[in-house]
């Protein structure tokens, strides 16, 4: 008796893993400072857990519609209106159990065996796991760090052929916090109707980016581009609201139609109360997320500068999301205690031992040469984790 193939194919999420693996140092009463986590580490705000508590109080604790409630599905497309200039109809919307969820939906409802899902590198984690799970095959698209990271169409149209289903974008994007601007959007979004395949748009961090940089969609670049594109996003990190698992998906109404079903065998609805405190979230005031949003590019500015002032590791300046991916190559062969560090996961590892830092190797995000930082956490963890680090890299050889 054996696990099956699939299961056996799939990599655990590493982000959940050093995360893990932090808590479990922590609980044994080492002072580990964990940049592993994409979660903020602010609480969510009081009038989002009011309205939970009410919806408690009022006896909303049932099933509701396997789809999201009503409601819920308004508030998004009033959201989608008023931040990205898009208009859907209820019955383009589908609420999920969080944006991961919501991404498995729609890779499930799309493809068939064999497919092609082109995914541009350096990538979050669970984006090829996903696309193996339906049984189809991860392309990547290999952004070059000179270039800022940044995907556009002469990256991805050498990959096309007959078999390529969905082009996955993720701006700004984990783990390099590049953000397409509207002329690259454009160029991704002509050969998206050329030859038409889907555009998956991973939106969840619209709401946090920096220096001016103004989030496009790439499905508000004209009808063609919309009725190819399927958008994903999540209350997660622009609410502080991880623990809750609300996401949701905006596309074709025969697409969410395929999705719903799906999700009423796999999951029944997402949870009755955290879709009532996501109505408020979406719909009420956004100041609680304007100021995370400060508060994350003051922390990006100290961490980006501090990285770069250490001998051979270099950083570029994120534009969203709340990570940094610094280049750590000039650390490889260097040795401490008889090591030698060869990679990024030996040099996570050394990390982790001498400096009691949690951080992720970019080897899993599909880039050896570098490492990825969450921000999201005090500045006081980034000051004493950036002055462990620099003394652990003074000590290599
Ligand atoms: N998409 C990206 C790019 C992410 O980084 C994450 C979380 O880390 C998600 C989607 C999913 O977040 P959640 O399932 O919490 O909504």
């Amino acid at each position: 008796m054996s696990v099956s193939q699939r299961a056996r194919n799939i990599v655990p999420s590493a982000t959940l893993t050093i995360a893990a693996t932090a808590r479990r140092m922590r609980a044994q009463g080492i002072d580990v400072i964990g940049f592993g986590s994409g979660e903020p580490d602010f609480d969510t705000p009081d009038h989002i857990k009011e309205a939970a508590i009410q919806a408690i109080q009022e006896g909303f604790t049932k099933y509701t519609a396997s789809g999201g409630i009503d409601e819920l599905k308004d508030a998004v497309v009033t959201r989608l209106k008023r931040d990205n200039g898009l208009v859907y109809s209820r019955d383009q919307i589908l609420i999920s159990c969080g944006g991961k969820h919501s991404l498995f939906n729609v890779f499930q409802a799309l493809l068939e065996s064999g497919d092609e899902v082109i995914i541009p590198a350096p990538y979050w984690v669970s984006f090829p796991e996903q696309v193996k799970l339906c049984d189809a095959k991860p392309v990547f698209a290999h952004t070059h760090e000179h270039e800022g990271f940044r995907l556009h169409r002469a990256l991805v149209e050498p990959l096309l052929n007959s078999r390529t289903k969905i082009l996955v974008l993720n701006s700004p994007c984990n783990p390099t916090g590049a953000a397409l601007t509207r002329s690259e959007l454009q160029g991704l979004a002509d050969l998206a109707t050329e030859w038409g395949f889907w555009i998956l748009s991973d939106e969840t961090y619209d709401s946090l980016a920096y220096d001016g940089y103004q989030h496009v969609s790439i499905a508000s670049l004209g009808d063609r581009v919309y009725a190819q594109t399927i958008l994903v996003n999540s209350l997660s990190k622009a609410y502080a609201m991880t623990g809750w698992r609300v996401g949701y998906t905006a596309g074709p109404k025969d697409i969410i139609k395929a999705m719903d079903a799906l999700q009423s065998q796999e999951t029944s609805n997402p949870t009755s109360i955290a879709q009532r405190a996501a109505v408020v979230a979406l719909t009420g005031a956004q100041e609680a997320t304007h100021r995370m949003r400060e508060e994350f590019d003051r922390r990006r500015r100290v961490i980006v500068e501090r990285l770069n002032a250490m001998p051979g590791i270099s950083c570029l300046s994120p534009q969203g999301a709340f990570y940094v991916f610094p280049n750590v190559s000039g650390m490889y062969g260097k040795h401490y205690a008889g090591t030698i560090i060869r990679n990024s996961t030996d040099f996570t590892t050394y990390l982790l031992e001498t400096a009691r830092i949690a951080v992720v190797p970019g080897v899993e995000f599909g880039s050896d040469a570098h490492i990825r930082f969450s921000y999201a956490t005090s500045m006081s963890n980034i000051e004493k984790g950036m002055d462990r680090m620099a003394e652990a890299v003074r000590q290599l050889r």
